[in-house]
């Protein structure tokens, strides 16, 4: 493609008018002086209005952003052992013990952007550039359904080539795709994405093909601090364009949305109300909040001084007290936790709240090809750093994850009912709130957990997974909920089903 085509594709992108129908006075809903001052006037919470807050975290309740500005000055490490104790036990009530799995799959690292903190910004003249073709996209997902996974966030840089229809013609391709495993048929059932903002008739094409979530992190609320690492000139230089991308996702139809920021490149607190202020705003609009809510911290990329230079970088145990503000501020919200962090710290912060994260994963464009042939064990072992956007801290197979998270007692689900069952959007959020929602996953959670004991698991794995299947199921039997009606004699009738091999059955 010409250097002259992709300029004018660039001019064409942007639709001021899906810009300014938002916005209220001419302003949009990140004031920062508003957040400057409910910042510096909760700089000093009492004991009693911490726990009262608490409480109403407990109560499922989402906070208001004084509230989540006093939780964000608290100072007495006892306090703050309440708060990770209490983040855990929201999630606990929302979510019950269930860690939601996914697989990124990056299909191109063109890009018209400049992004001082990412490897693809396309000044980088070290990386080496590749879009997946359809036979790639399948063979990179047969690899992927190969290890166990059945949900993908499919990850684009932004460029002419991998425009709204390479994204819609990629989905299909990753839904097309089938793979027999040791009992039943492996295949993707959910594929998120996570790319660039777009208009309201590109995200209808995506939403044609049945993406799950759309993802857009607004990288950081700071106004300067955006433009600074943003150029101008660039696609990604409008703030704008970008904080209401989520916006017009959900005019186009597509109501399961996540947002997320980098941290590293602004302050956190002043980025954890920007975080909730967008929830404000899609709640208040749309009468839906953000489905997930992403944290990534800035690790270091190819080509990138301000990926290993930045005077923000969040220290550990900052990480863990944003992170469960985040959880106490949005109690129903999902919180994902990616393997760009440590083992052992990535094992913390799922104890503080989170719902999903990934695994075994490989961000190298056709990087799960690769490590197939390479190793046929797909543990990274030399991550390749001009092939992808950044290094990872966690590059364990799936199995050991699994693993380790069925001996902290939590479940690994693979569900992805509730989008093919209409629970999402307001649905979700309704069954969320009532805390309904991590009832019918948690029988889904089981179901697909025996597909995957059964289908993929390691004999490690296995032992210790039947052991928790095991609780799983007395806890279910115990549960007065699922024994009103005829609820739990049709998950059992599934569960038998899935022992015989029968695959994808769910409530
Ligand atoms: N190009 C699209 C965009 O920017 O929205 C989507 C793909 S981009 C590869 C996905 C996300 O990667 C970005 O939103 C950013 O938050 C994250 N990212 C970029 N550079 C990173 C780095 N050095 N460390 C961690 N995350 C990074
Ligand atoms: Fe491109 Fe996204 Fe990377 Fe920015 S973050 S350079 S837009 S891929």
């Amino acid at each position: 493609m010409s250097e002259l085509a992709v300029k004018d594709w660039v001019k064409q992108v942007i639709k001021p008018d899906e810009i300014d129908e938002y916005l209220v006075n001419g302003k949009d809903f990140i004031d920062e002086q508003v957040i400057n001052d409910t910042l510096a006037n909760n700089q000093k919470p009492e004991k009693q209005q911490v726990r009262d807050i608490i409480q109403k975290s407990l109560c499922i309740e989402r906070l208001e952003p004084e509230e989540t500005a006093a939780l964000l000055h608290v100072k007495d490490p006892e306090l703050w052992e309440e708060m990770y104790a209490a983040g855990l036990e929201v999630k606990r009530k929302v979510y019950d013990n269930r860690i939601v799995f996914f697989a990124p799959l990056y299909c191109s690292n063109l890009c018209v952007n400049n992004c001082a903190y990412c490897g693809f910004r396309y000044e980088n003249r070290d990386e080496k550039r590749r879009i997946l073709t359809m036979d790639e996209v399948r063979q990179e997902t047969e690899a992927v359904i190969s290890e166990g996974h059945k949900r993908m966030i499919v990850v684009f840089g932004e460029h002419p080539r991998s425009d709204a229809d390479y994204i819609a013609r990629t989905i299909e391709t990753i839904y097309g795709v089938k793979k027999k495993a040791r009992t039943g048929m492996g295949e993707i059932r959910r594929a998120n994405i996570n790319a660039a903002p777009m208009s309201v008739a590109d995200l209808k094409k995506l939403w044609n093909v049945g993406i799950g979530t759309y993802q857009v992190f607004q990288e950081t609320y700071h106004k300067a601090t955006y433009a600074t690492v943003h150029p101008e000139k660039t696609l990604k230089g409008n703030y704008r364009w970008r904080l209401y991308a989520l916006h017009r996702a959900m005019e186009a139809g597509i109501d399961d949305l996540a947002i997320g920021a980098l941290f590293g490149l602004y302050d956190w607190r002043f980025e954890v109300m920007g975080l909730l202020h967008h929830a404000i705003d899609l709640e208040r609009r749309f009468g839906i909040g953000p489905h997930t809510i992403s944290f990534p911290r800035m690790t270091p990329a190819s080509g990138s001084y301000l990926s290993t230079n930045s005077r923000y970088f969040v220290n550990d145990d900052d990480f863990k007290k944003l992170v469960t503000v985040l959880r106490l501020s949005a109690p129903y919200t999902g919180l994902i936790i990616t393997a760009r962090e440590r083992v052992e710290l990535r094992r913390e912060i799922i104890q503080v709240g989170c719902t999903q994260t990934d695994a075994s994963t490989r961000i190298g464009i056709g990087g799960y090809t690769e490590a197939l042939k390479e190793l046929s064990n797909i543990e990274l072992r030399n991550q390749e750093i001009d092939k992808q956007q950044f290094i990872l801290g966690d590059t364990r197979r799936l199995d050991d994850v699994v693993r380790e998270l069925a001996e902290m007692g939590m479940i690994t689900s693979f569900c992805t009912a509730g989008y093919r069952c209409g629970r999402t959007g307001d649905k979700i959020m309704g069954l969320l709130k009532s805390c309904t929602e991590g009832k019918f996953c948690k029988l889904n959670a089981v179901l697909t957990f025996r597909e995957y004991l059964d289908d993929y698991a390691s004999p490690e794995t296995k032992a210790i997974g039947e052991k928790l299947i095991k609780q799983e199921l007395l806890q279910i039997r115990d549960i007065p909920f699922f024994s009103k009606g005829s609820l739990l004699e049709t998950f059992e009738k599934m569960y038998q089903d899935t022992m015989k091999g029968k695959r994808d059955v769910y409530i």
